[in-house]
């Protein structure tokens, strides 16, 4: 074993390591494995919890996933860790409800002897974070941006365009990597006057969704078609960080009676599929739940077995303490264009037809 998984293992060993006929493992084989999920604020994240539970059962472990509850969601999952730690998971796996509040949790689990990993969400200013697994935040941005400028160029060829731009919650790290990402796209035809913010409201924090709640961005989207939007005026497209987002913006639109701009998202959920195929919604993202959650079991199986997980990034997640071994899966750009290919065998969207 290496010096990293040792290190990951803590000090208890499981007691077949002494017969010279078994491989030195890292734990035991039945040992409880704790996956702590965010509130299920899209679909992704109901499917990670099933998967999850059937995948690590599966392999043979104790699984406990949790997710937090809706309202006080930050409290709820600093308390489902320190249950888990209580109970002795070997390894516990976090989607954070809030990348800044769970050091403590953390470090606790460390402490313990437990590994730690991020799941999709990365959690910040701890250093005993191990490892993180998500699909590339920024590639999922850029691709977005880019989907937003082929849209509008597809039904206008020429510009300017006028567009809004829509970010995450604040809580979630990924946020801030989706907005960079579209934002290296988008800034340089901002900048040369191609692409036009009609409300002029640019930064991450006028952008920002709370929550992740659809409400949240329709509401905002009522106040700029309201403000930035009176008369014939209408938006080109506007960039949504997720499925969920763009609906409730395009619920919006369609309450003023405006029509649909070109609107980006992420996630692949049903309706919003459906809404791409009735050329509404523009574009998703495929970041397939299955293989996220596939990668993060092979992890835990490599830590059982007293192995060094595989990563293949070791320098785009700065958590503030330190630079976290990461995973990185690739997302896909779907549009109606691509759509039944990209979906081709995943049973949650069925065969699809143009
Ligand atoms: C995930 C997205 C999801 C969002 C809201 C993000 O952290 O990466 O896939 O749309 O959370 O649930």
């Amino acid at each position: 074993a290496t010096l990293l998984a040792l290190t990951a293992c803590g000090s208890e060993r499981d007691a077949s390591s002494d017969d010279p006929a078994e491989p030195e493992a890292g734990f035991a084989q039945d040992s409880l494995i704790g996956v702590a999920l965010p509130a299920k604020t899209s679909e992704n994240w109901v499917l990670a919890g099933d998967l999850f539970t059937n995948g690590l059962k599966e392999a043979g472990f104790q699984a406990d996933v949790q997710y937090a509850g809706a309202s006080t969601t930050v409290a709820d999952q600093q308390s489902q860790i320190n249950a888990m730690v209580t109970k002795g998971a070997k390894v516990i796996v976090i989607g954070a409800t809030d990348a800044a509040q769970l050091a403590t949790q953390v470090s606790q689990a460390k402490q313990s002897g437990a590994t730690v990993i991020a799941y999709d969400r990365l959690i910040t200013n701890t250093g005993d974070l191990d490892y993180y697994v998500a699909f590339d935040n920024f590639k999922v941005g850029e691709l977005q941006g880019q989907a937003l400028l082929d849209g509008m160029k597809e039904k206008k060829p020429n510009g300017p365009y006028t567009i809004e731009l829509f970010s995450g919650s604040p809580d979630d790290n990924n946020s801030k990597v989706f907005f960079d990402g579209a934002m290296s796209i988008l800034q340089p035809a901002i900048d040369s006057g191609d692409v036009v913010v009609g409300s002029k409201q640019t930064s991450i924090k006028q952008t920002a969704t709370q929550g992740w709640e659809a409400e949240n961005a329709q509401s905002r989207m009522d106040t700029l078609l309201n403000s930035a939007y009176t008369g014939s005026k209408a938006p080109d497209g506007v960039l949504s960080p997720n499925d969920n987002l763009a609906r409730a913006i395009i619920t919006s639109v369609e309450g003023a009676g405006k029509p649909v701009p070109v609107v980006t998202g992420q996630d692949s959920e049903v309706e919003s599929v459906k809404s791409i195929m009735a050329g509404q919604q523009y574009s998703t993202i495929n970041k397939d739940t299955r293989k996220l959650v596939a990668q993060t079991i092979t992890m835990v199986k490599a830590l059982q077995a007293g192995d060094e997980p595989e990563i293949n990034d070791t320098d785009s997640y700065d958590n503030g303490e330190k630079v976290i071994p990461s995973y990185l899966l690739d997302p896909v750009i779907v549009t109606k264009e691509n759509a039944a290919e990209a979906y081709a065998d995943d049973p949650k969207l069925g065969p699809l037809t143009k």
